[in-house]
């Protein structure tokens, strides 16, 4: 195992650690930093007070490495005086690739710039925010702060891949400890799993609200309520760092506590089996189904690994009090029907999960019948919506009554916050700038929109790979480094050749197109702007390569995002040959979104 960590110790003095909260008196023995400035490094500070500055000023330094122009894989390293800390490292699924591999952030920038965070911060437990770290940390040796939830999902992936779990710290939300010259706070807010922190970074004069992923949900279920006068005492802070998932969605965000309301209600009604599908992650959910089990008389059972895993870190933790004991998956026929609840998985329509197998009646411990019921407590994720339409249709033929997002739609509630919860943190926290983070181009631009109409200053929508300042000058981009796709293939990280990676000898530069589409009734459309990276390659003009492009798309039919990019790879590549100069090296990212609603 120690082989594998470099044989290094990771339990250093790097980072020095506090249980400090608001209003605490007596500074942490370990810190070497007094009271009133590490207090007042989170906290504004109290003016009459003299405190010590820093003699030097530095500009704070951000460096995305996932999560900007696309929702997933998220990864922003901050920097400061030479120091840097990483603050999340996720994967993404590449639904537009054959098999759909997982896709991590690319390690080259920090190699070749000589960056190696001191510390590793993580903000919650979902995969786009540690679905990376068992594969990128193993280049970093450094400690890992996670809340307990995350922590014991990142042991759970070490074991996996053989890394000793030394370097994971567990964190509480609400405490605070100081890595070199930054100072962190990790500050609870509700999210769809339980735990989910946005962090206070604070480092020379620059204050930073890095949300994480967030909503204001007045009745989580699950966790704290959200406790808005510690985010009222952080203002005004100089830069958010935020979640733009769901800045294009007016309006506000609905509640898990209506969620399991609606759940309860529609279990009600049903007469025979019942099988609720929802993300495993989502502990709150699961919550809600065992109330409204034991409300209606059933017994629950769990059917899929992710389910079974989750459940198990969760109830380790005590987040599943009110889960009676499970009925072991092989005795569920001996229950009549009306006393059965399973959660599972599979509400995607992925092809090996329990869902599709119940539905093609090829479960060896259960079969769906007329008089059953299928309750989807999961909306569909953009680019999956063929799948999960010939899942439903598989469904109905065996005769089981469905309930979803269309005909209930108060049966699933999103994480991320709308219009009306953006306009409430920042009226809280009262920032200078806004840097729009974990969205694609027009999330990110919709959030600066938004900000800008409340007196924020957001002048940039960053991608991955640009190294951002952050002074007294506000927000600038002072240099874009690309990000060549790295795709995790047979345990290993490998680069991804790009579109054609037999011919691309010789090629001039390279050319990175982010396409996202969303699904119609009869195949797929672009919605918003190409995006066209390119570094070293001859001119394109990209109006008549978006003309051109919009009317393949309508041409092409396909079920999935791979079948799209399937179909479109060599009339593209046809196209780019005739049109450039010299055809560089290309790679092509299709994104799924769904149209956005204005209702
Ligand atoms: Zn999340
Ligand atoms: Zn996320």
């Amino acid at each position: 195992m120690s082989e594998k960590n470099g044989g290094r110790s990771v339990a250093d003095s790097r980072t020095q650690r506090t249980r400090h909260r608001p209003g605490d008196c007596e500074p942490p023995p370990q810190s070497r930093i007094v009271k009133p400035y590490f207090q007042g490094i989170l906290y504004p500070m109290d003016p009459t007070r003299v405190t010590v500055r820093p003699r030097h000023r530095h500009p704070l330094r951000l460096l995305p490495l996932g999560g900007c122009g696309e929702i997933g894989m998220n990864l922003t390293l901050y920097g400061y005086a030479d120091e840097w800390i990483a603050v999340d490292c996720g994967m993404m699924i590449r639904q537009d690739l054959p098999d759909t591999p997982l896709q991590v952030p690319n390690f080259e920038t920090p190699r070749t710039l000589g960056i190696t965070p001191r510390a590793l911060f993580i903000t919650h437990g979902h995969e786009d925010h540690i679905g990376a770290v068992a594969w990128l940390w193993p280049h970093w040796q450094c400690p890992i702060y996670a809340t307990p939830l995350a922590a014991g999902l990142l042991r759970l992936k070490f074991a996996e891949h053989g890394l000793a779990p030394n370097a994971i710290r567990v964190i509480e939300p609400g405490e605070a400890l100081s890595s070199g010259a930054f100072t962190l706070r990790y500050l609870p807010l509700p999210h769809s799993i339980p735990e989910s922190c946005a962090l206070m970074i604070a480092a020379g004069r620059q204050r930073v609200l890095h949300t994480g992923d967030w909503k204001l949900d007045p009745d989580p279920l699950v966790g704290p309520a959200l406790d808005a006068e510690q985010f009222r005492a952080l203002a005004p802070v100089d830069l958010v760092v935020g979640d733009s998932t769901n800045a294009p969605v007016p309006g506000h965000s609905a509640s898990e506590g209506d969620v399991a309301r609606a759940l309860a209600e529609t279990l009600a009604e049903c007469r025979g089996r019942v099988v609720v599908s929802c993300f495993a992650s989502n502990i709150a959910r699961i919550v809600a189904v065992a109330r409204a089990a034991n409300q209606t008389g059933r017994r629950i059972s769990l059917m899929g690994r992710s389910m079974e895993r989750m459940v198990s870190v969760a109830r380790g933790l005590g987040y599943l009090e009110e889960l009676p004991p499970l009925v072991p998956i092989h005795d569920l026929g001996y229950l009549p029907p009306h006393e059965v609840v399973v959660i599972a998985t599979g509400s995607q329509g992925e092809p090996r999960a329990a869902l599709t197998r119940l539905a093609q009646g090829r479960h060896p411990h259960m079969e769906l019948a007329t008089g059953d019921s299928v309750i989807f407590s999961a909306k569909a994720i953009p680019g999956n919506e063929r799948p999960i339409e010939r899942l439903k249709t598989r469904l109905e033929r065996l005769g089981v009554t469905l309930f979803d997002e269309f005909n209930r739609p108060a049966l699933h509630a999103t994480g991320h916050p709308a219009q009306e919860e953006l306009k409430t943190l920042y009226s809280w926290i009262k920032p200078t700038h806004l840097l729009p983070v974990h969205g694609e181009a027009r999330h990110q631009q919709v959030h600066r929109e938004l900000a800008e109409s409340l007196g924020i200053n957001a002048p940039l929508s960053p991608l991955n790979g640009d190294m951002i300042r952050y002074d007294e000058n506000g927000l600038h981009r002072e240099a874009r480094h690309p990000q060549p796709p790295c795709i995790v293939s047979q345990n290993a990280v490998v680069a991804h050749p790009g579109l054609d990676d037999a011919s691309a000898h010789g090629r001039r530069g390279s050319l990175h197109l982010a396409l996202p589409v969303t699904a119609t009734d009869t195949g797929w459309a672009r919605i918003g702007r190409l995006m066209l990276e390119s570094t070293g390659a001859s001119p394109l003009d990209e109006d008549s390569f978006s003309d051109w492009l919009d009317d393949q798309l309508d041409a092409i039919h396909a079920d999935t995002l791979a079948e799209l990019r399937q179909s479109l790879k060599p009339c593209l590549l046809g196209w780019l040959a005739e049109h450039m100069q010299h055809l560089p090296s290309i790679h092509l990212q299709i994104m799924a979104a769904e149209m956005p609603s204005f209702s």
